[in-house]
């Protein structure tokens, strides 16, 4: 059996449905998009590429709560219809590989590292910043558009 050091956490089902449901009501920060090129939209929940004509929900999402210097909330897809939470969560997701930058933070939200996967083994990365013992999870953004993509936690 396969082990590794990390467990991938993508968002939260009832978060997907809270925004199906909030795109649905009309609420003014949640657009309805539908994709139009490949690898522009990822989804948040099953951890994919939204594929050209798939509909997805695009809202503002907190990654980091308020009240840190380090707070943040910045938008994200996820898809607009029922998706399969991603649930190999000792896998990194094969759609995230390049183009990813891996965000440590410590256990009050501070960044205390930072590394580009591209063309790297993520899992190598992830691993060296797991051996900052002050390292409480790993965040992955767009490394071009900065976007909250998923978290990572130790195993
Ligand atoms: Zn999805």
């Amino acid at each position: 059996m396969k082990t590794s050091s990390f467990r991938i956490i993508a968002l939260p089902t009832e978060i997907a449905d809270a925004a199906r449901r909030a795109v649905s009501a009309g609420s003014a920060d949640h657009a309805l998009i539908t994709v139009d090129s490949p690898e522009s939209s990822p989804c948040r929940h099953c951890l994919r590429w939204a594929q050209p004509g798939e509909r997805v929900i695009l809202f503002p999402y907190t990654a980091i709560p308020s009240g840190h210097p380090y707070s943040e909330t910045g938008p994200i897809f996820v898809h607009a219809n029922d998706c399969q939470r991603y649930s190999s969560t000792n896998e990194y997701p094969a759609d995230f590989r390049n183009g990813r930058v891996l965000r440590a933070y410590d256990s009050d939200y501070n960044i205390i590292d930072a590394q580009v996967v591209d063309g790297s083994e993520p899992e190598a990365v992830i691993e060296s910043l797991f051996q900052n013992p002050n390292t409480a999870f790993v965040d992955a953004r767009s490394v071009t558009r900065g976007c909250f993509t998923f978290r990572v936690q130790r195993a």
